[in-house]
C-alpha cells in the first residue's frame, strides 16, 4: 500500500477557516511527499447530521484539494473496530470500567499521579467486585486499556519530541461506540496512513494513540500537529467569531488568507504545493480577525 496522508473531519459543524487550513497543510504535506491524500469522516461521535459531512466535503473539494478513493465513514464500517476490541480483549489488555466523569474526578489519587490520568479505580476489581459495581450502576461498562508505561515519547515534525500521557484510556464507551482513540489508530492503520497532520489541541492524545499502535503491531505514524487558529483575544476561533466558513468568506479570500498565513505568495493549492517547505512554516497560531457579521 503506498503510504497515505489524511483528514479526518468530525462532522458536528461547518468547517472554520481554522479547519480548512489544516486541511489544506494535511493535503500539503502528503502530496508533497508523493502519498495518496484519504479523507476519512469521523461520524462515530455524529450521527445524526449527514449533510455537514457533505457540505465539509464540498468546501474542502472547493478549496482545490483532493483525495484518492471516496471519503470514507466510521460509521460504515463497525466490525472494523469491534475485531480490534476483541483481540485486545483476548489479550486480556483490557478491562470493564463501570466510573462515571464524576467517579473519576473526585476518585483518590497517588500523589505524584499525573493530571488528568485515569485512576485505575477499576483496573484490578475481583469478579465479585465487578458483578457488584455492574449492578450498582445498572449500566453497560466502558472498556479501558490496560497500559504498561504512564508516558510515551513521541516525535512530531514541528514540535520534536513531545511526552506525553500515556494512561488507562477508554477504548470503547459505555454505550458500545469506539472510542476517539481506538477508532483513528485502527483506521489510520487499516488504510496505510504513516503521515497524521492534524490541529495541535490533539498533540497531548498522540503519545496514547502511538501506544496503541505499537501494542497492535503497527508503527506510529509521522506526526505533525499544527498551530491553531485562534480569535484576536487569544481564544480558539469559533462561529460566533463572525465570519469563518467558506460560504461567508469566499473561496479566493480564503485561499489568500491560508496562503499569507503560510507566507505563500500562490492563491491556488497547487501554486501552494510548488513553493511548500515544512521547515518553514510558522510555528505559532494564526490569529484571525474575521470580518464581522453584518448586523
Ligand atoms: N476528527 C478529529 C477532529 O475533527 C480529528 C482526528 C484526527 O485527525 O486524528 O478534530
Amino acid at each position: 500500500m503506498t503510504p497515505a496522508g489524511r483528514f479526518a473531519p468530525s462532522p458536528s459543524a461547518d468547517l472554520h477557516i481554522g479547519n480548512l487550513r489544516t486541511a489544506v497543510l494535511a493535503w500539503l504535506f502528503a502530496r508533497s511527499t508523493g502519498r495518496r491524500f484519504l479523507m476519512r469522516v469521523e461520524d462515530l461521535d455524529d450521527r445524526t447530521d449527514t449533510d455537514i459531512a457533505e457540505r465539509q466535503l464540498a468546501d474542502l473539494a472547493a478549496l482545490g484539494l483532493d483525495w484518492d478513493g471516496p471519503a470514507t465513514r466510521q460509521t460504515a464500517h463497525p466490525e472494523r473496530y469491534a475485531a480490534v476490541v476483541d483481540e485486545l480483549s483476548r489479550r486480556g489488555l483490557v478491562f470493564e470500567c463501570f466510573c462515571s466523569r464524576k467517579d473519576i474526578a473526585s476518585a483518590p489519587r497517588a500523589p505524584h499521579a499525573p493530571q488528568g490520568a485515569y485512576p485505575g479505580t477499576c483496573r484490578d476489581l475481583t469478579d465479585a467486585e465487578r458483578a457488584a459495581r455492574r449492578q450498582q450502576t445498572g449500566r453497560p461498562p466502558a472498556l479501558r486499556l490496560r497500559t504498561e508505561v504512564t508516558e510515551l515519547t513521541v516525535h512530531d515534525v514541528l514540535h520534536g519530541d513531545f511526552t506525553g500521557l500515556v494512561d488507562d484510556f477508554v477504548v470503547r464507551r459505555g454505550d458500545g461506540v469506539p472510542a476517539y482513540n481506538l477508532a483513528v489508530v485502527v483506521d489510520d492503520a487499516a488504510t496505510g496512513v504513516d503521515q497524521v497532520v492534524r490541529g495541535d489541541d490533539l498533540l497531548s492524545s498522540s503519545p496514547r494513540q502511538a501506544y496503541l499502535a505499537r501494542l497492535l503491531g503497527h508503527q506510529a505514524p509521522q506526526y505533525a500537529h499544527v498551530p491553531l487558529v485562534l480569535n484576536d483575544e487569544g481564544a480558539r476561533l469559533a462561529k460566533r467569531d463572525g465570519a469563518v466558513t467558506l460560504a461567508e468568506i469566499g473561496v479566493d479570500t480564503a485561499l489568500r488568507q491560508i496562503a499569507a498565513s503560510l507566507d505563500h505568495t500562490a492563491d491556488t493549492v497547487e501554486g501552494m504545493l510548488a513553493e511548500f517547505d515544512p521547515q518553514r512554516l510558522p510555528r505559532s497560531p494564526w490569529i484571525y480577525r474575521p470580518a464581522r457579521p453584518q448586523p
